[in-house]
């Protein structure tokens, strides 16, 4: 399993390997050490049942989406569009347009699944069970005001 964490100083994004996970990590942006708990089923990508970072148990799950690539998908097929219609072809301008849309859908269709902890942000990717619900903003804004008093934001 792949995790992503958020340090809770500067928002930093820290790649690390939960197979071959230290017992610390040093955040690159700020110098901050974040001690890492991480939990046999993080460690053997079988299930996310424990957050390492804050050892919370609330996730939830969403689309591995990269919003750049769709924006470049859109663009692309909006500058090629522009190309067809000023040159009198406007069906054919709609139908890239329209193609580029459903190239949008399909790679946005495809992507896999990650989980994200609702405290600290954390993401989690690999092959484990999925068991996390999706977003509730409820539960967000709830334990997102636990963590940040944890961590002493507010
Ligand atoms: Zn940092
Ligand atoms: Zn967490």
């Amino acid at each position: 399993m792949k995790l992503t964490l958020v340090c809770p100083d500067c928002a930093g994004r820290l790649p690390v390997d939960a197979a071959a996970a230290p017992e610390t990590v040093r955040c690159g942006g700020c110098r901050r050490e974040i001690p890492l708990a991480v939990s046999d089923n993080v460690r053997d990508d079988a299930e996310v049942d424990r957050c390492p970072v804050c050892e919370g148990s609330d996730f939830y799950i969403r689309k591995d989406f990269d919003p750049k690539l769709g924006l470049a998908v859109i663009v692309t097929g909006a500058l090629i569009s522009a190309g067809f219609y000023w040159f009198g072809m406007d069906l054919i301008a709609y139908g890239v347009l329209g193609l580029a849309a459903l190239v949008d859908l399909i790679v946005y269709g495809r992507l896999g699944d990650l989980s994200v902890c609702y405290r600290c942000h954390a993401e989690f990717r690999g092959e484990y069970r999925r068991t996390a619900p999706i977003f509730d903003l409820h539960t967000a804004d709830e334990l997102e005001l636990e963590w940040a008093r944890r961590i002493g934001k507010r």
